[in-house]
């Protein structure tokens, strides 16, 4: 084959839906709108989202990160991530006398109050999800007495439960769903009265982002997702694109952790990010395979999304009676703060 012919046939499949989701998206502003309003500094417990990026370019601009509330100095105000947190965090901040702002993605809220509702009808809940995500710590902490965590397919030989006929599952919101609906396939074999939850809680934008992978994983030589390796959506698009028929792929913070190598004898690259990572990253990443001779990029849409959430109402509150707009902006606003980095 000649250089030529080479050329010609690298190409990029570019996924869309990709990127922010509307809980990433008002978690950052949220902390963006706090740093306006109050001033640094501004507490943040945990990672506001799972984005090594999203993180260093807040904490320059003022945004502490802390593990625990208690590491928050009393009286100062600290914002609670978009993966929720346990009944008992809101009782420590209130211990505390800090002022909270809730970040936790709406979406997450919704599986605690299904969570909330199943423990009071007194419900064994089988929540499927990974151990020590902090989702699943948060989900958890609503009803411990009633919740087992089911860390996948395997897992479900060691579930016990009280009265195998009042069981149901729930689930983190970022897993795979076809790695799920195995787990749920093996608990309904052991418990054929298990539940469904009342809806989907693996949510619309991780539903999104790997059916477009699952379009484009046949026909790609590499899939890069680019995302950080505790950002939980981000790691499974990686394995839904070798699930689907990728014969490569690799997670990336940066276009800077491509290793040239894995471009060898690659026609066709595909490209997404997780749903915490600004299009900024993704730009680096496609500005790389440009410059090594993939310029030609196909989007490949699976899905149109336009949901957004407005900001929590704490922080409304405050932005209004000082005069300010609650307004949320687009990603791209970030995209462009994130050039701070
Ligand atoms: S991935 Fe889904 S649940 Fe998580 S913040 Fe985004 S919309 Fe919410």
């Amino acid at each position: 084959m000649t250089a030529m012919t080479d050329q010609a046939t690298k190409r990029v499949l570019l996924a869309a839906p990709r990127g922010y989701c509307a809980g990433v998206d008002r978690a950052v502003v949220t902390v963006e709108k706090a740093l306006e309003l109050y001033g640094p500094p501004v507490y943040v417990r945990k990672e506001i989202v799972h984005n090594k990026h999203v993180v260093t370019t807040l904490e320059k601009r003022g945004a502490i990160f802390v593990e625990e509330t208690d590491e928050v100095p009393e009286g100062a105000t600290v914002i609670f991530s978009a993966h929720g947190v346990a009944p008992v965090v809101h009782e420590e901040a209130k211990a505390l006398g800090l002022k909270t702002i809730d970040a936790t993605c709406p979406l997450v809220t919704k599986v605690h109050r299904e969570a909330v509702r199943f423990a009071s009808d007194d419900y064994d809940i089988l929540l499927i999800g990974h151990e020590g995500h902090e989702e699943v710590v948060g989900t958890s902490g609503e009803a411990p007495e009633h919740i087992t965590l089911v860390d996948g397919p395997d897992d479900v030989a060691n579930v016990e439960v009280r009265d195998p006929d009042k069981v149901v599952w729930l689930s983190q919101t970022t897993l795979s769903v076809d790695e799920t609906m195995e787990t749920v396939r093996r608990l309904r074999e052991k418990f054929p009265s298990l539940q469904d939850p009342p809806s989907d809680d693996i949510c619309y934008a991780t539903q999104n982002r790997q059916l477009a992978v699952k379009h484009m994983a046949p026909e790609c030589d590499l899939m890069i997702v680019v995302g950080s390796r505790n950002s939980s959506n981000s790691v499974r698009l990686v394995e839904v694109a070798l699930e689907h028929g990728s014969k490569a792929g690799h997670l990336v913070d940066y276009a800077e952790e491509i290793d040239e190598s894995w471009l060898d004898g690659v026609a066709t690259v595909g490209v997404t990010s997780g749903a915490s990572v600004p299009e900024i990253l993704v730009r680096g990443v496609l500005d790389y395979l440009a410059e090594h001779g993939f310029e030609d990029v196909k989007p490949v849409v699976a899905a149109e999304e336009s949901l957004m959430f407005s900001l929590p109402n704490e922080i409304r509150r405050d932005l209004k009676a000082a005069g300010m707009s609650d307004k949320m902006r687009h990603d791209g606003a970030f995209a462009e703060a994130g050039s701070l980095h």
